[in-house]
């Protein structure tokens, strides 16, 4: 499975319509303070399904949308599409392509869709379970977190570890079954 693009609409500072298309490798993002570095990871994070305002730096969900700038009015609505090369089928789908997309409107409207299909925030959670993405995995760890790791105790520091190399899920069904 491989990012093949991301194209952010209306989301934070990106009031135009931004297509990144990822090479194969690795990628980079630089430039300057303030340029909108974080907020490409946040919306990652948020077309993933995010629910928390405040861990994307908000106090509710329409800080998310572009406010506006002194030269340019703010918008009604944020859009974030990202696309999954899905040929090897590491995403259990019998789609080659994926492409999740979520919507939201000052109204407060908000929509979620899996290859142009409307759907349910649990359906992206579904998607992506088993496959170390998601929302609240640790592929992505924000700069905040790297120190949270550092001063972690060692019982949680090897909870990240178990949850990144995806044991994390198995000890759970044991500790379930064990109970029942
Ligand atoms: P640093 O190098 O300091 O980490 P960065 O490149 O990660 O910077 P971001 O934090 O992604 O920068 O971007 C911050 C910018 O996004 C600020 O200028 C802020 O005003 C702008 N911004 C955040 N939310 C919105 C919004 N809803 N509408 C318009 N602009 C926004
Ligand atoms: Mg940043």
């Amino acid at each position: 499975m491989k990012l093949k693009s991301l194209e952010i609409s209306g989301f934070k500072s990106f009031a135009d319509k931004t297509i990144i298309e990822f090479m194969p490798g690795m990628t980079g993002i630089v430039g300057p303070n303030g340029s909108g570095k974080s907020n490409i990871i946040e919306a990652i994070r948020w077309v993933m399904g995010e629910q928390s305002a405040k861990d994307l730096r908000g106090t509710k969900m329409s800080d998310i949308i572009f406010g506006g700038t002194n030269k340019r009015s703010a918008l009604n609505r944020s859009e974030v599409s990202m696309t999954f090369d899905n040929s090897d089928h590491y995403i259990k789908s019998e789609f080659n392509e994926i492409r999740i997309t979520r919507k939201l409107y000052r109204s407060g409207e908000s929509t979620y869709q899996i290859n142009g299909v409307d759907s349910r925030l649990r359906d992206i959670h579904e998607l992506f379970m088993d496959t170390g993405l998601g929302r609240e995995s640790f592929s992505i760890i924000s700069q905040g977190r790297v120190e949270g790791i550092f001063n972690a105790k060692s019982e949680e520091r090897r909870g990240i570890i178990e949850e990144v190399a995806g044991v994390y899920k198995y000890k759970q069904n044991k500790e379930r079954a064990q109970k029942e």
